[in-house]
């Protein structure tokens, strides 16, 4: 009977593609996937540091491995993935008292994952292999791919900017591009297999040269996916403000397969704090460049991260944070309250001095105000007909589906009784909205206009 595996994922969209990836490759190497942790041989967690209380997560999680352990006599080999295997590596041990982890691996060691299982399951000692020395090769058409309509495809890894709060140079290393080539495989080989979306993940996914074609940039990938067939939607995480010139607005606004969004990592609305932030850009050229952005591309949307209570934030500077967020009018927004992370600069050189009351504060006033803005933002699309890539279906209700407008808007949408929803998934559906909140609308299938992500019109 083949071995089964489990992969648990915690973190963002690199860290989930990044799980796709051990999932093939584990597959390959003849194991089956399980969502029973007690059929699992294998258990795979992969972790994030970038916010706090990550590896308080990950102890407990292995508190629990082990209470099953004890309790069933089921021992499965354990590996730790992720970012705070990069971070930690042997010092994991330690802190979990070395009873539980079998293997702890890089996260540029994802290839060796099949082959460190098989030798912890062994040994007696744990394997560690956290060598930040890899390239960002990966074989074609190993990755089992999570999501039946979205395809994750990696053009960048690491980064260069050392911006004082963020951990990522340290987990993911220096800057490396991915061979345009072979990123346009691998679109080809989601859409084969019948995915209709490819987002494109990296750091500063807009700082792309390829390697294999030096004039060729991030605007120009952009081209190159668009003509992909059986691809009928291009969106991209994340690029840097400092990056985003006017080939790329251009190329969003002109390449009819790229969504008409941008996610604007901006952090503060304070000039000051950019810079002790290290982000190497003021507040008035960023309001610049939305003003760019919204000229050039009046439909497009915008969404954003925010720090609050950043060392030295002052009650003014948090004051500019509101007035920028009023100003950008985002769609969505990723606010956290700033913690120190390991290794990095703010944590050597910057004193934690915002209280916690006072960041606790600041953020519920900005969630607040983010909230009005996105309500009122998306009142506006009521009565209007908008287009959704239907994504997911409903666990609650039969024949209602959701999926994301252009703009990345999340669209709950009734369809008609006698459908199979399963039916409609990849598919783009104009929806007649008719009612909204401040995270998604709600509407109804506009079923004469339903075309196939093929291009079929029934
Ligand atoms: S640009 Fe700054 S925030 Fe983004 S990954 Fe690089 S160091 Fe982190």
């Amino acid at each position: 009977m083949a071995k089964k595996y489990l992969i648990e994922t915690f973190g963002c969209q690199m860290n989930f593609h990044d799980s796709e990836r051990m999932a093939g490759l584990l597959d390959q190497a003849g194991y089956e996937p399980t969502t029973e942790e007690i059929d699992a041989d294998v258990i795979v967690i992969n972790t994030c540091s970038v916010r706090e209380h990550a590896e308080e997560k990950l102890y407990t999680r292995l508190g629990e491995i082990r209470v099953l352990e004890q309790q069933t006599g089921h021992k499965p080999v354990v590996a730790i993935a992720g970012c705070v295997a990069q971070q930690e590596g042997e010092a994991l041990l330690e802190k979990s008292n070395g009873h539980v982890i079998d293997v702890i691996m890089g996260t540029q060691r994802l290839k060796m994952l099949p082959a460190l299982v098989e030798k912890a399951a062994r040994s007696p000692f744990a394997e560690v292999d956290i060598n930040p020395w890899d390239d960002v090769t990966f074989p074609l058409g190993i990755t089992r791919r999570g999501d039946p309509v979205k395809a994750y495809v990696t053009i960048i890894e690491g980064c260069n900017d050392h911006c004082a709060f963020c951990v990522v140079p340290y987990t993911r290393g220096h800057e490396r591009m991915r061979a345009k080539a072979d990123i346009l495989a691998d679109v080809r080989e989601a859409a084969d297999s019948g995915r209709t979306e490819v987002q494109l993940l990296g750091q500063i996914v807009n700082h792309y040269q390829a390697p294999d074609d030096p004039s060729s940039d991030f605007a120009d990938l952009l081209a190159a996916v668009n003509e992909v067939p059986g691809i009928e939607r291009i969106r991209f995480a994340s690029p840097h403000p400092r990056h985003t010139g006017r080939r790329l607005i251009e190329a969003v606004r002109d390449l009819p397969k790229v969504c008409k969004h941008l996610h604007l990592p901006v952090q503060s609305g304070s000039s000051r704090v950019l810079k002790a932030m290290r982000r190497r850009y003021t507040r008035d050229s960023y309001l610049e460049l939305v003003a760019e952005i919204r000229e050039t591309i009046p439909a497009a949307t915008l969404s954003t991260d925010m720090i609050v209570g950043f060392p030295g934030e002052t009650a003014e500077d948090f004051d500019q944070t509101m007035s920028l967020t009023e100003a950008a009018q985002y769609h969505s927004m990723f606010s956290f309250k700033y913690s120190p992370r390991p290794n990095t600069l703010a944590l050597k050189r910057l004193p934690d001095d915002v209280s916690e009351d006072v960041k606790t504060r600041r953020i519920v006033a900005l969630q607040t105000l983010q909230r009005e803005i996105q309500t009122r933002l998306n009142e506006q699309a009521v009565g209007t007909t908008v287009d959704v890539l239907i994504d997911s279906a409903s666990r609650r209700r039969d024949a209602e589906m959701s999926g994301r407008t252009s703009g990345n808007t999340v669209v709950n949408c009734q369809l008609p009784g006698d459908t199979d929803a399963s039916e409609w998934m990849g598919r783009i559906v104009p929806v007649w909205v008719h009612r909204a909140g401040p995270h998604s609308l709600w509407g109804e299938a506009v079923v004469s206009h339903v075309r196939r992500a093929a291009g079929d019109v029934n």
